[in-house]
């Protein structure tokens, strides 16, 4: 089963360097989810060769342009295109209102449904929840409201041990419950779960921190992810600059994935001022070796033993 995360744009408010403001794409097996979608985001899913109408979620972490003015032109490509499938849009309140303005100014009515899901940022909250997936906010610390997303995969059920020969007289429940990690009786008999099941298969898990200030308590929202994105505007000789802009460094960044205990960090979000991100990237790995570059295009799997990166090419 897939959970990948691609990235579009990982540049902080320009355009600079062939690199583009922020937007990456989420496969969870068939679903396929948007966070940020700044300006150029339509471009770069056509250059990436993302199939954008398998979209059917938007998280918009905050209302800074770089990660949200994309949206109105997506919205109405998708019209334009035909899209019948509904959407769902998730961000700060003003956002529909925003949406809604824009579209009335056009005269412009969608084709599809579009609903609207206002975050807040109280806390840890759901709002996203399907079978095999939750999605959660968690507040973070920027200039205006800000929320991070995490993903989280529900644990499965347990595997039926097909070899044991004591299934021999089960009946269709008995399965149900083995499954459910219940113990079973047969003709007076107790079968311990464990000795008819395996365990079910680890459930992964991403988080997202967009635009934030060094904030510790993070750690207690995206504790032992399999991967994080931290943004990581700046290196610490600009740890002032980053802290008036509400922003962070590499080594904070490094920092929140080391008291988080994650098993991967990726940083973006970066300054125009780098050309160059090998210094960003070193810096960061000072802290937390096992740190990338969110590289636009790389895809991140997010496998059950480790994290595969595929750089993306042309
Ligand atoms: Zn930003
Ligand atoms: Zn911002």
């Amino acid at each position: 089963l897939n959970f990948s995360v691609q990235i579009l744009g990982s540049n902080s408010a320009l355009a600079a360097h062939g690199r583009f403001p922020t937007a990456q794409v989420v496969q969870h097996n068939n679903s396929f989810f948007l966070i940020d979608c700044g300006e150029g985001t339509q471009m770069r899913m056509s250059h990436f060769h993302v199939k954008r109408s398998k979209i059917q979620h938007i998280f918009i972490s905050h209302l800074h342009g770089d990660h949200y003015f994309g949206l109105i032109g997506l919205l109405t490509s998708y019209h334009l295109m035909g899209r019948t499938a509904p959407l769902t849009i998730y961000g700060p309140p003003l956002l529909e209102e925003i949406i809604q303005l824009q579209l009335n100014a056009s005269n412009s009515q969608l084709g599809y449904t579009l609903q609207f899901v206002p975050t807040t940022t109280d806390g840890k909250q759901l709002i996203y929840d399907s079978p095999e997936l939750q999605v959660f906010t968690f507040p973070l610390k920027h200039r205006i409201d800000t929320t991070g997303f995490l993903f989280q995969e529900k644990v499965g059920k347990r595997k039926i041990n097909k070899s044991s020969t004591a299934l021999l007289g089960l009946q269709a429940n008995d399965f149900l419950s083995l499954r459910d990690g219940k113990n079973v009786a047969v003709n007076g008999h107790t079968f311990e779960n464990e000795s008819l099941t395996f365990a079910p298969p680890v459930a992964r898990s991403y988080a997202y921190c967009s635009d934030t200030c060094f904030l510790p308590e993070l750690k207690e929202y995206i504790q032992g992810v399999d991967l994080l994105y931290h943004e990581a505007t700046f290196m610490q000789e600009e740890a002032l600059k980053a802290s008036q802009t509400f922003h962070s460094t590499t080594l904070q960044a490094g920092e929140i994935a080391k008291l988080a205990e994650v098993k991967q960090l990726v940083i973006g979000h970066f300054s125009s001022k780098y050309a160059d991100l090998e210094a960003p990237l070193k810096e960061a790995k000072s802290v937390f070796p096992n740190t990338i570059l969110a590289i636009e295009g790389s895809v991140f799997q997010i496998e059950r033993a480790a994290i595969q990166h595929l750089n993306y090419s042309h």
